[in-house]
């Protein structure tokens, strides 16, 4: 790679790219082609989507392809046969895959728990990760960041709002962060109350105002748990305490967040809602590679406005705030709960109303550990998916 502002070539770095048929995933793809020079796909991997992986793999031809969904083996290895590409599948083989000598950067963006096992085996294999799967800290974030500390690894974050905070922090590592604001945009419902709420459907939650993103973060970001799960996110990124992350509605997604320091300065990144420029930014760090990315024009966003959000509405985001402050598997439980409401809702099996509900069951009912293993976050996954979903054969 070479510095934008300086003529000293360093090595171009080759990119992992986990979830590459998702949204974040087939951005990553774009960024790495318009950064050509810079960026190769080294490894691409999705779970089930054989068409997709099959024209990515011939169009960015990498090292290796992984389809963990073992059942779609066969079609993807024949499909590639006559390619130099190996052609791997089940998670395992990923965990195995991204320690491989020839990949620099492992870009996590899978979505879910489904996250946690191949991050893990990146961190331990000293791999830089640029992270998109959120949910990878939400559920272990105690034992990702320490790992990573151990193995000497960066996670650069590609979540928009908190690549905004760790733009704004480039320069001022040495100051102490007084607190963080975290923006969001309000979801398709913002504003609307609770008797609005019992009747809206998949189609409009799923109908986000500024952002088109895969269905699972869409409907995160209808009930205010992507902000929940953000704040945790944070809280691990940045070594941040529940007081200093607060959440700030801003409608227009142009400020994507606010760092204040101790001297009460605060620093906004901007832009225009554009996830290619947290995904290259991740890639390329320390550096500001040049790109043909739409540019923000001011008066066309004349307006910036600010609210407080409304968590009496949108519960998620306060049960968020209590698995923060509760800790240990908290967090686990209410991302596990919350999976499996979601893929409910989505599946027309619940109301928008009722995941909250569900999220805050689960966190009654599972068994508290203060301090969690590896094998304790497995077991509270499991767990939590079993009672949630014996919950929602009783609202059935
Ligand atoms: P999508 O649903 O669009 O894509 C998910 C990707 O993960 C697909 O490639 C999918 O493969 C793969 N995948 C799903 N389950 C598994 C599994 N069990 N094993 C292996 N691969 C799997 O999601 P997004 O791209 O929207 O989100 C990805 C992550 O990034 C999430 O954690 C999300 O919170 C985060 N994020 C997303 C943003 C966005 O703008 N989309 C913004 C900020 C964060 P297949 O296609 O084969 O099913
Ligand atoms: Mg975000």
């Amino acid at each position: 790679m070479r510095s934008a502002n300086s003529d000293s070539i360093v090595e171009k770095r080759r990119i992992a790219v986990l979830g590459s048929t998702g949204s974040i995933g087939s951005q990553a793809l774009e960024v790495i082609s318009q950064q050509k020079d810079f960026l190769e796909v080294e490894l691409l991997c999705a779970n089930s989507n054989a068409d997709l992986l099959i024209k990515q793999a011939i169009t960015f031809k990498p090292n290796c392809v992984v389809v963990c969904d073992e059942s779609k083996y066969d079609v993807v290895n024949d499909a590639l046969a006559a390619l130099d590409i190996k052609v791997y599948s089940g998670i395992d083989s990923l965990c195995s895959v991204v320690a491989m000598e020839s990949v620099d950067i492992v870009l996590a963006a899978m979505v879910g728990y489904a996250g946690l096992k191949p991050v893990l085996a990146a961190i331990k294999a000293g791999k830089a990760i640029a992270l998109a799967n959120k949910e990878t800290l939400v559920v272990a974030g105690e034992l990702v960041t320490q790992l990573a500390r151990e193995n000497k690894v960066n996670i650069y974050p590609v979540d928009s709002e908190h690549s905004a905070i760790f733009q704004c922090l480039v320069g001022e590592w040495h100051n102490r962060i007084e607190k963080i604001f975290l923006t969001a945009s309000g979801g398709p419902f913002r504003g609307k109350k609770t008797d609005y709420l019992q009747t809206v459907t998949r189609a409009q939650a799923l109908n986000h105002p500024n952002w088109s993103m895969g269905d699972k973060i869409t409907i995160d970001s209808a009930t205010m748990m992507n902000k929940g799960l953000e704040v945790i996110e944070a809280k691990w990124l940045f070594e941040l305490k529940p007081e200093q992350l607060e959440v700030l509605i801003h409608p227009q997604s142009v400020i994507h967040s606010l760092i204040q320091f101790e001297d009460g300065s605060i620093k906004a990144q901007m832009g225009l809602p554009d996830m290619r420029l947290p995904i290259q930014f991740a890639l390329t760090y320390p550096y500001r590679m040049k790109s043909s990315y739409p540019r923000l024009n001011f008066l066309e966003h004349a307006s910036l406005t600010f609210e407080l959000p409304d968590s009496k509405t949108f519960r998620n985001l306060a049960l968020a705030y209590e698995a923060l402050s509760r800790g240990g598997n908290v967090p686990c439980i209410l991302n596990a709960a919350n999976e499996v409401a979601v893929d409910a809702f989505l599946h027309d099996r619940i109301r928008f109303v009722e995941l909250p509900d569900i999220v805050e069951s689960c966190i009654e009912k599972i068994f508290f550990v203060g301090n969690p293993t590896y094998q304790d976050y497995v077991a509270t996954d499991l767990e939590t998916r079993r009672f949630a979903s014996t919950l929602l054969s009783t609202m059935a």
